[in-house]
């Protein structure tokens, strides 16, 4: 049997499994023949099996956490809590990220004083080694044993020893760049007009005027950011709080208060709180008037334009990805989604898993979220952590891919063919050896060896090779 016929042979035989089935229920003496080519298959294979050996590695128990936001406190203090090692790694000079711009939440709970007790929780716990002012700069290792080194601004390099990482850098609020944003001071962002609701109050102002989808939903930026639409409304609930006669009016173009945000929705409107739906393709226009502006929007359901007057126009800006996302993919070796943003192995069955295992995800790295469901997802990718640290060791699977290193040329096809960072270019040999651990026994890489040099334990090539000559022959 030539080589070149094995793909084609073993898709035949995938065939002829599924045909049996059909077979058996029409042609029961056809079945039987069936059932008896395949016995002979399968003790053709069985005759040339040998035993296949697991590999053993032992775990490092200390995670590295990357980014010191909600999500990465909120790691850092689960993982330490089950008493596990954590050095979380943060860049800029203080704990927090975006969280610390923000006030109050749609329930009205005291978001600084529910950071700040995190914060401190975090700081004073033994086991969190807090490493501020520094970024990864190369990392080493697979699963279990990682050894990462964080460069710090001052110069001086840090190498930390460890089992797991959970990326936790966060994301960037997008920079408004229409509707006046950076040049007419009544202009500013959601997030600023929380601030200034929760630290000076309204300031005299009777009509705030609130566009949302700012820089989201755009050709470039197609995805919805999420939190918007709730954090206008949180917004125009605070000012009707502060003062039930202003005038509110939200411009939108869907809202999108998913689950039971939408009471706060419904609420929102009972207050008199003014929703008024533009399109994409005719948006708000606004121009300058003395100290505020005057917002122009056409009333889809009156085909009329509406002119308003407004102290503050406040603009729903969404999130972005952080310029440096894609760095870190290639440090980690991690994918992103189209968007930029980090991309889970699976979105149902493995929400906070990257597909290489001992890697995880959460936070608005991950995608927009609202702060409870970042610290929900940062506690579950802690959990999935800690069910990789508790194991102590780690055994491989037996039908891994192995290599013949005579055959190996380092052409590197099988590095790029798995999906599991399991294969790897070793410069010093020039060729690409298995991590064993790491290997799931897909296959990929021996399908894509041009020269032969890989195969898969209990799958080799004779064995594979007696199975069409016991059905041919
Ligand atoms: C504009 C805007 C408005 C929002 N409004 C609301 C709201 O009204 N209500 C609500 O519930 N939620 C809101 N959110 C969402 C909420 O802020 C987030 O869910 C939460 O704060 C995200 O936490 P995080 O830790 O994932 O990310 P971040 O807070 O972004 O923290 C990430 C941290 O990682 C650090 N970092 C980044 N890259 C690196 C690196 N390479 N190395 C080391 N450290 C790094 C950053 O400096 C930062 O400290 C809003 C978010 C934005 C952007
Ligand atoms: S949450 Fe609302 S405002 Fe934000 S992008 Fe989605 S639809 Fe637009
Ligand atoms: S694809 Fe084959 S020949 Fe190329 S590096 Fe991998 S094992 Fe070696
Ligand atoms: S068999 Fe699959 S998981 Fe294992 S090294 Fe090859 S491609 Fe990677």
């Amino acid at each position: 049997m030539k080589e070149a016929g094995l793909n084609m042979y073993l898709y035949e035989h995938a065939n002829i499994r599924e045909q049996s089935s059909w077979v058996h229920r029409d042609n029961p003496v056809e079945a039987t023949e069936k059932a008896k080519e395949l016995v002979k298959m399968a003790v053709a294979k069985v005759r040339l099996l040998k035993p296949v050996q697991t590999a053993f590695i032992d775990v490092n128990q200390r995670t590295l956490v990357v980014g010191g936001g909600a999500a990465g406190m909120t790691n850092a203090l689960s993982l330490a809590e089950q008493g596990y090692a954590v050095t979380l790694v943060e860049k800029t000079d203080g704990l927090g990220g975006r969280a610390t711009e923000m006030r109050y939440s749609l329930k009205g709970e005291d978001i600084p004083a529910f950071i700040a007790k995190l914060k401190s929780d975090v700081e004073n716990n033994p086991l969190v080694d807090v490493v501020l002012n520094a970024q990864v700069e190369d990392v080493a290792g697979y699963l279990g044993n990682y050894r990462t080194i964080l460069a710090k601004d001052d110069g001086s390099k840090l190498e930390v020893e460890h089992g797991a990482v959970i990326i936790a850098t966060g994301a960037d609020p997008m920079e408004p760049t229409e509707y006046l944003y950076g040049s007419n001071g009544a202009v500013i962002t959601q997030s600023a007009l929380e601030q200034q609701l929760a630290d000076k109050g309204l300031g005299g102002a009777k009509t705030v005027v609130m566009i949302n989808c700012v820089g989201s939903r755009e050709p470039e930026k197609p995805y919805c950011s999420r939190v918007c639409c709730t954090h206008a409304i949180k917004n125009a609930l605070k000012i009707k709080e502060l003062d039930p006669d202003a005038n509110v009016v939200i411009l939108y173009r869907d809202i999108r208060t998913y689950g039971f945000k939408e009471e706060y929705y419904t609420e929102a409107r009972r207050k008199g709180v003014i929703f008024i739906r533009y399109s994409a393709d005719e948006k708000p226009i606004v121009v300058g008037n003395g100290s505020k502006v005057t917002v122009t929007v056409t009333d889809h359901v009156l085909k009329q334009p509406i002119k308003i007057d407004a102290d503050i126009l406040a603009l729903a800006n969404g999130i972005q990805p952080r310029p440096d996302t894609e760095k870190l993919s290639q440090l980690f070796k991690v994918p992103l989604n189209a968007d930029g943003f980090f991309l889970e192995a699976h979105m149902k069955l493995r929400p906070v898993d990257f597909a290489a295992d001992g890697l995880y995800l959460c936070g608005l790295a991950h995608g927009p979220k609202n702060l409870s469901e970042t610290i929900a997802q940062a506690n579950a990718a802690s959990i999935r952590a800690v069910t990789l640290l508790s194991k102590g060791r780690l055994e491989s699977l037996g039908i891994t891919a192995e290599l013949d290193e005579d055959l190996c040329k380092g052409c590197g096809i099988c590095v790029s063919a798995c999906a599991y960072g399991a294969r790897v270019y070793d410069e010093r040999s020039g060729k690409a050896l298995v991590r064993e651990v790491l290997c799931q026994g897909c296959g990929a890489c021996v399908a894509a060896c041009p020269s032969g040099a890989t195969q898969q334990k209990g799958f080799e090539k004779e064995q594979l090779l007696a199975m069409m000559d016991a059905a041919l022959g």
